[in-house]
C-alpha cells in the first residue's frame, strides 16, 4: 500500500480537478489499481482542520509513512517576503512542504505553478512565488538545488497548466512498477515519456504548417504558428498524440494556439499569446529543432510549393473541396 497526501499551495486548483477527469480508467480505479491510500487530498478528503494536522504531524514524526507528497500550486517564499500569503494548519505553506518533503519517498510537484511558479510569478506586486525546486529556470526553489527524496529522486516535476491527468496517474505507475528512473528525468526534471514530443506533433493542421499555409483568423483551419501565436513547435508536451478530454481534443483541435503551458518561463516567456511576434516577416519564436537559417529557405520554398487546396483552405472557415469549388 503506498501513502500519497495533496497538498494545495498558491493556484487555481486546476491540477486537482484535472486528476478527478481521469477516466481510462476513473481516479477510484485507478488508486486501488495502483495500491495507493490517500491520506488526505484537499478535493476528496472530509477531515477537519485538526484531523488534517494531526495526519501532517504524524508523518513529520515517523508514526505514519509517507510515498507520495503532491503539491500543486506556487509556494510563497515567506522569509524572503517578511509575511506569508498561504497558511494552511496553522502554519506557512513552505513549512510543511519542507518538513513533509524530509519523509517523502517521492516529491512530486504537479503543475507548472508548483513546478516553475507559473502564473504566480507574474505581475508587479514583488511577492517572491516559487516552485517546489525551481524558479523558472533557475534551479532551487523552495527545497533548494541539493534537495532529494529518500528515494534518491529529486522534485519530480509534472509540469502543465493544467497537467494532463495522464501525465500525473502514469507517474505513479510508473514509480509503483518501479520503472521511472532518475535519468527518465529531463533537464528541468520532467519524466522525458510525456516530455520529450513537441505539441506542435499530431496537431491535423500539420500539413498546413509544413507548405507554411498560415491561417490570418480565429475560425480558420490553416496553422496557428505564422500569424496567430501557436508555440507548439517550441512547447514540450505530447498533447496532439494524447489529447485531453476523453482523448477528444487539443487546444490546437480546438483552434487555439497552444502557449506552451509546461514550460518553465511560462507564462511571461510566451506573450503575448495570440499573435505571432515577427522581425521582418520571420517569428521570433521559431521551431525549437529547427536552425533560424534553415527556417527562411524553408519556408520560402515551401510558401512556393504549397497546394492550392492548403492555400484556399488556410484562410477558409469551412473546408472548400478546390477542384470541384464547392465547400465539403
Ligand atoms: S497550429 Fe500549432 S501545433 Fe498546429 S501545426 Fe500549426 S504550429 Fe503546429
Ligand atoms: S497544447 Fe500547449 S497550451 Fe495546450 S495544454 Fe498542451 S502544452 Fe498546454
Amino acid at each position: 500500500m503506498h501513502n500519497l497526501l495533496w497538498l494545495k499551495s498558491a493556484g487555481c486548483g486546476g491540477d486537482s480537478i484535472s486528476l478527478l477527469n481521469l477516466d481510462q480508467p476513473d481516479l477510484y480505479t485507478a488508486f486501488k489499481m495502483l495500491d495507493i491510500k490517500v491520506v488526505w487530498f484537499p478535493s476528496l478528503s472530509f477531515e477537519s482542520d485538526k484531523d488534517v494536522h494531526e495526519i501532517l504531524n504524524k508523518i513529520i514524526n515517523g508514526e505514519e509513512k509517507l510515498d507520495f507528497l503532491m503539491v500543486e500550486g506556487a509556494v510563497c517564499d515567506e522569509d524572503e517576503n517578511k509575511t506569508n500569503y498561504v497558511t494552511f494548519c496553522g502554519h506557512p505553506m513552505k513549512h510543511w512542504i519542507i518538513e513533509l518533503a524530509k519523509r517523502a519517498s517521492f516529491t512530486i510537484a504537479v503543475g507548472t505553478c508548483a513546478s516553475f511558479g507559473g502564473i504566480m510569478t507574474t505581475g508587479s506586486d514583488n511577492i517572491k512565488w516559487m516552485g517546489l525546486q525551481y524558479l523558472m529556470k533557475k534551479h532551487g526553489g523552495i527545497l533548494g538545488v541539493d534537495y532529494s527524496s529518500s528515494s534518491g529522486f529529486p522534485v519530480i516535476n509534472i509540469a502543465g497548466c493544467p497537467a494532463h491527468p495522464d501525465w500525473i496517474i502514469e507517474t505513479l505507475n510508473f514509480i509503483t512498477k518501479g520503472k521511472l528512473t532518475v535519468d527518465n528525468l529531463d533537464k528541468y526534471q520532467r519524466p522525458d515519456l510525456f516530455y520529450s514530443k513537441l505539441a506542435h506533433h499530431a496537431c491535423p493542421r500539420n500539413e498546413y504548417y509544413e507548405f507554411k499555409a498560415s491561417a490570418e483568423e480565429y475560425g480558420q483551419q490553416g496553422c496557428l504558428f505564422e500569424n496567430l501565436g501557436c508555440k507548439a513547435t517550441q512547447c514540450e508536451s505530447d498533447c496532439n498524440e494524447r489529447l485531453w478530454l476523453g482523448r477528444t481534443g487539443s487546444c490546437t483541435r480546438g483552434g487555439f494556439p497552444c502557449i506552451s503551458c509546461t514550460s518553465p518561463v511560462f507564462p511571461d516567456g510566451f506573450l503575448p499569446f495570440f499573435e505571432t511576434q515577427k522581425i521582418e516577416d520571420i517569428p521570433t519564436t521559431l521551431p525549437l529543432d529547427v536552425p533560424k537559417a534553415w527556417y527562411v529557405g524553408i519556408s520560402g520554398m515551401a510558401k512556393l510549393a504549397c497546394p492550392k487546396r492548403l492555400a484556399v483552405n488556410a484562410v477558409s472557415f469551412k473546408k472548400i473541396d478546390v477542384e470541384n469549388e464547392k465547400e465539403e
